[in-house]
């Protein structure tokens, strides 16, 4: 496995679960995809991160690569801290073998499906809300992929949980995901489980569901005549609200970088506290606190509005 690559989009929960197997296993490479920072919240299931780390708000995707490169040294992992919309995920998909999903949304993981098919690479859905979890292996050419499934199983369960996950359906998630990437990544591709498979820790039950005949000869991600409409351009949304967060994240429409240390002096000179890392600024107001990336990227705390947000935004920067 020392010669693999696997990309895992996400490290919150899943992601930090996902990325320790892994590196403890001895995947050759690991590139780590997230667009958040560690926050205090985290910590009862974001198994990678600490107190400090959220002190210091640290990107998830460098918290994680320091963390990872203390428990196993010989893992090269390449942290990138931006979203992971179509056109990122094309330039990260060179040369990997495996994809995972961690990430917390049906928009990004609809792109990782296309991109799936698109290079022919396998992915292995994840998802968590309260107590429940959900996962299965996508195999390009073999099994149906996400966006079959869409349309015959019912996936929404696994939607985003105010209400808050526990740890024990993380890990167990997180245990699927794993053991489905050694065997893939070992090349055991018949040990596979195959199944789509729920859970529900708390209520004590178990299903495994056969899904073959869910797979669409004419689906748009995997038929015959596939055009891969969620890596097309309207399809990307600019601004997203946040899992649980009660947080909007505004995304600038072209790639851009920020200049962060221009930004911090700009910020200064206004009624609020600013905070910096490499990575980020924080800048917190009464009720709103936004931290602005290098990638252009804001995330704007304190509203689930987008509207809010947006006027937010501007009233800082024009
Ligand atoms: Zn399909």
């Amino acid at each position: 496995m020392a010669c693999k690559h696997v990309l895992l989009i996400g490290a919150g929960a899943l992601g930090s679960g996902n990325a320790e197997a892994l590196a403890r296993a001895g995947v050759g490479q690991i590139s780590i995809v997230d667009r958040d920072y560690v926050e205090l919240s985290n910590l009862n299931r974001q198994l990678l991160y600490s107190e400090n780390d959220a002190e210091l708000r640290m990107p998830k995707a460098i918290a994680a690569h320091k963390r990872l490169r203390e428990i196993n040294s010989d893992v090269t992992v390449h942290p990138h801290v931006l979203d992971a919309t179509p056109f990122e995920l094309k330039k990260l998909a060179e040369n990997i073998d495996l994809i995972i999903d961690a990430t917390d949304n049906f928009e990004t993981r609809l792109a990782i499906n296309d991109i799936s098919q698109m290079y022919r690479i396998p992915w292995i859905y994840g998802a968590c809300a309260g107590s429940y979890g959900i996962s299965f292996t996508f195999l390009p050419g073999a099994t149906p992929c996400l966006s079959c499934l869409l349309d015959s199983v019912p996936l929404s369960g696994a939607t985003c949980d105010a209400a808050g996950i526990i740890s024990p359906a993380v890990q167990m998630v997180v245990a699927h995901q794993s053991v489905e990437a050694l065997k893939l990544l070992t090349g055991n591709r018949s040990a596979l489980r195959s199944t789509l498979l729920t859970f529900d820790l708390w209520r004590n039950q178990h299903f495994e569901m056969d899904v073959t005949v869910s797979k669409k000869a004419d689906c748009p991600s995997c038929g015959a005549h596939a055009s891969y409409p969620y890596l097309s351009r309207e399809y990307q949304t600019k601004t997203a609200v946040l899992c649980g967060r009660n947080t909007v994240q505004l995304r600038p429409a072209k790639r851009m970088e920020r200049n962060l240390d221009e930004l911090a002096r700009h910020l200064s000179a206004l009624d609020g506290n600013v905070e910096c890392n490499p990575f980020l600024v924080s800048f917190s107001e009464k009720d709103h606190r936004m931290v602005f990336f290098k990638d252009g990227r804001v995330l704007v705390h304190g509203t689930s509005d987008i509207a809010e947000a947006k006027s937010l935004y501007h009233r800082l920067l024009g």
